[in-house]
């Protein structure tokens, strides 16, 4: 059991957070523990009527919150960092149990969402002198747009959740975040406790599903949208942005391809390959999702991720902290979609493929998938799923052209020692990022953003500032 939080409630009793409060809500809903299906706590549904209270309460903090420096939001930052470091205990242990993340996976995802606010306290956007001649200089500087309403998915609740909100406290917005109705713990506790640093109305949070994302997306009070999910839904929200010309930031899912080369190291590639597929089991918005394997190297390379695989243990926390069950029943269900339709066309599943091989918690088994076709389901389509299909390639022309799908625009990974090769393939690899020698692991310091279907603008680093303010360019005479 967790310790007491700082703000004196309990740890399992959840509120959404509204104007520095905790509210209770006049509806419930329960997540089921995906280790176990055993449902946890309460959680709050926020009505609409809360969301433009918060709307209200941020509109009336945005005030004095958008004319503060730099320094004091630096400062603010830097005191929600040490608030999730002291409440760290009670937060892993709550994300834990909504995810199905191991222990140790979710203690570590708590220490690395304190850094991202960390690092933003010595990162900001800068004034910029954009030309200067003898009669004038043109500054641009970066002004916060207003209220941010943020809305994210279940896979990194904490993480993927943080990124936004640290965004729009660095640049001097306020910011209302809807977590995902199926991992609504952590963030609302995480809130909760961050109001004794922050002004209220400065960060808020509200719980609901689509009915309440949709409402965040029309409402006027609202200047700025940050979605993180799937395509569809952020196909959705772009639409309905459009009404009020909301600013938009949309990081969507990706099918991103993981090219070894025939002269890759197998022994160094293997392990990395087997992280970046299953890792969390495959839930992860980066992870490898096509594996591409010169053809020269196909069958021992084959052989060795079956191996590798083996270390990826259904439900056992202690030997692989970084194997996790499918995070809710949803997501177990389309995963066993992808299986079966493997199955039914008879495609050759090398390793694993059991379902439920313990009769409890969404697992599937590490599934490895040769050389199914191209247009197959497996193939075409992002599984966020621990079933990984292994294809091979001859010619260079012929894997980019392959790994470049629409639905591709994320992330990519290239394995060659020959680094000019790994740059030439990247340049044209149609991806935000390109990891080379390395699995898929987003950085703080890294923008990060989806081309094609995989999204609209970005965030991390100081470039993914940009997103969240408006720039005005001062054009100030010399006279
Ligand atoms: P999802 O799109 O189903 O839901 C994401 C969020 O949107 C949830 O909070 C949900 O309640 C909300 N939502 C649903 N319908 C809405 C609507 N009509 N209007 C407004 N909000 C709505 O995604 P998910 O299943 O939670 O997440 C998994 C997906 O996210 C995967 O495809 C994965 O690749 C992607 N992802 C992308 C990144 C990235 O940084 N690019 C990171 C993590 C996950």
């Amino acid at each position: 059991m967790g310790s007491i939080p700082a703000s004196g409630n309990s740890p399992y009793e959840f509120f959404n957070v509204i104007d520095g409060k905790p509210r209770p809500a006049e509806e419930y809903h329960q997540v089921v523990d995906p280790r176990t299906e055993e449902p946890l706590w309460d959680a709050p549904v926020a009505s609409f009527q809360d969301l433009d209270d918060a709307v209200d309460a941020a509109t009336r903090a945005f005030k004095t919150w958008k004319t503060s420096t730099i320094a004091e939001r630096q400062k603010a930052i830097h005191n929600v960092a040490q608030c999730i470091l002291k409440n760290a205990d009670i937060l892993a242990e709550v994300q834990m149990r909504e995810t199905g993340k191991s222990k140790a996976m979710s203690r570590f995802d708590v220490e690395r969402t304190a850094h991202h606010f960390e690092y933003y306290t010595d990162v900001a956007l800068e004034d910029e002198v954009q030309y200067e001649d003898d009669s004038v200089q043109i500054v641009a500087t970066h002004v916060p747009i207003g209220v941010l309403g943020a809305i994210s998915p279940w896979n990194f609740p904490l993480i993927l959740s943080s990124i936004k909100v640290v965004s729009a406290l660095a640049t001097g917005n306020c910011v209302i975040i809807k977590p995902s109705p199926f991992t609504p713990y952590s963030l609302l506790k995480f809130c909760e406790l961050a109001q004794s640093v922050l002004p209220p109305g400065v960060f808020q949070a509200l719980n609901g599903g689509a009915e309440l994302g949709e409402q965040m997306t029309l409402h006027p009070g609202i200047h700025h949208i940050s979605f993180t999910g799937t395509i569809a839904v952020g196909q959705r929200i772009f639409q309905n942005c459009t009404r009020t010309l909301k600013k938009v930031i949309l990081e969507l899912a990706g099918n991103n391809a993981c090219i070894v080369c025939d002269d890759a190291d197998l022994a160094k590639v293997v392990p990395q390959v087997a992280i970046g597929s299953l890792f969390h089991a495959g839930q992860v918005c980066v992870a490898s999702k096509r594996i591409y394997v010169h053809e020269s190297l196909y069958d021992r390379f084959l052989e060795l991720l079956v191996e590798e695989a083996k270390k990826f243990a259904v439900d056992d926390d202690a030997k692989s902290p970084a194997f996790s069950p499918l995070s809710n029943r949803a997501n177990f269900d389309r995963a066993v979609g992808f299986v079966e339709d493997c199955k039914k066309n008879g495609y050759k599943i090398v390793a694993g493929g059991r379902v439920k091989p313990t009769g409890k918690g969404f697992w599937i088994e590490p599934t490895i998938v040769s050389k199914p076709p191209d247009d197959s389901l497996l193939v075409r389509e992002e599984q966020f799923a621990p079933i990984v299909p292994v294809l091979s390639w001859a010619s260079e022309d012929d894997v980019v052209a392959r790994a470049n799908l629409d639905n591709a625009g994320l992330g990519a990974s290239v394995y060659t020692p020959d680094l000019a090769r790994a740059r030439g393939l990247a340049a044209r690899l149609e991806s935000g990022s390109v990891w080379i020698n390395q699995f898929e692991r987003p950085h703080q310091a890294g923008f990060f953003g989806g081309w094609k279907l995989s999204g609209v603008n970005g965030e991390l680093g100081r470039r993914g500032l940009l997103h969240y303010a408006n720039v005005q360019s001062l054009h100030i005479a010399k006279v």
